[in-house]
This record gives C-alpha cells, sequence and structure tokens, in this order.
C-alpha cells in the first residue's frame, strides 16, 4: 500500500454537504473542490451532525437566538427554527457525536461549512432569519473548538494544503 492510501493520510474532519453527500437543508448536493482537493493529502471524514443528532433530511432552517454555539452548549441559547421550534438538544447530542468520530479517527481538524448554525466557524446568523450575522461559533463548531480541534471554513482550508501544520495549531490562528 503506498503513501497516498487513505491509512498514511492525516484524519480531518468535513462537513458532509462540501463533499457531495446529500445533506443539505433540502436534501440536495453540492462539491465543493477547495475541499475536494485536500483529499490528496488528507483522509477526508464526512459527518453531519444535524443528521447525526436526528434530524430528517430534507429540514427547517435553523438558526441561533441568544447566543452562538458556546451559548447553546450552556443552555443559554437556542437552535430554533423560523417558527420557533426549539432544537438544541439534536443540535448538542449531533455535536457531540462528531466529537465522538474526532477522537474514535485522532482527527486534529476539520473543514466546516461557514455560517452555519452547527458548522460555522467564528460567525452565524443571528436567530432573526434576515441574514443577519453574529460573532461566534455553531454548536458543532463550539464543542470542537473547545477540545482544540483546529477549525477551517471551504472559503479558508487552502491553508491545510499549503501550510499541513497548520492542522496542529490552535484553531484562533490562520483564522481570517
Ligand atoms: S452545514 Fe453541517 S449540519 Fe448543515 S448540512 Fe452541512 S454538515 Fe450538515
Amino acid at each position: 500500500m503506498g503513501d497516498s492510501s487513505p491509512v498514511h493520510r492525516p484524519p480531518l474532519l468535513v462537513s458532509a454537504c462540501l463533499v457531495g453527500l446529500h445533506t443539505r437543508l433540502d436534501g440536495s448536493a453540492r462539491k465543493y473542490p477547495s475541499v475536494l482537493s485536500l483529499e490528496s493529502r488528507y483522509c477526508l471524514i464526512p459527518v453531519c451532525p444535524e443528521q447525526l443528532g436526528g434530524s430528517p433530511t430534507p429540514r427547517a432552517p435553523a438558526e441561533l437566538l441568544g447566543g452562538a454555539g458556546d451559548e447553546v452548549l450552556e443552555g443559554m441559547a437556542a437552535a430554533v427554527t423560523p417558527e420557533g421550534c426549539d432544537l438544541s438538544e439534536i443540535f448538542v447530542r449531533g455535536a457531540t457525536e462528531v466529537l465522538t468520530v474526532a477522537h474514535l479517527t485522532g482527527a486534529r481538524a476539520a473543514v466546516l461549512k461557514a455560517r452555519s448554525p452547527s458548522c460555522g466557524v467564528g460567525t452565524t446568523y443571528d436567530g432573526s432569519f434576515g441574514h443577519k450575522l453574529q460573532a461566534g461559533s455553531g454548536v458543532t463548531a463550539a464543542l470542537l473548538e473547545r477540545s482544540g480541534i483546529a477549525l477551517f471554513t471551504e472559503e479558508d482550508c487552502v491553508a491545510l494544503m499549503e501550510h499541513p501544520d497548520s492542522r496542529e495549531r490552535p484553531a484562533e490562528e490562520g483564522m481570517p
């Protein structure tokens, strides 16, 4: 088995919706070439925290109301639908499942979908469903950050190709 085998590449968690799996809200699929190109250097581990937490697909949109992912983990904010349905339990369960996958695979970095209420890194929508951003990561991203996993998005993951050791540095460093 050569060095290009997945066994010889470091594991990298990726949001499943970035690599062509049908996990998006409407059940559709989309591929992001910038993320797929990482497959030459990493063993990509696709995860969808909302599916892992128990959400169906297709499913209603959700945003984080009253705070971002850290506050949801603390029970001080909520993941809600436009109708006000509280999905926080599903979101926290999904985050915990993704952290378990990180531990099982030894992944030290993740490329997550920007601005998602689960996967967003550094910013998410604020619960108004008015396309307004707030500071703070999604629920899964916040839990992974607490565990020292370096986080990137589809918008900045080129750093993982140019500087592979960036997967070892704290999440705050290297973020735009
Ligand atoms: S952004 Fe995260 S939770 Fe949403 S579809 Fe993609 S992987 Fe699933």
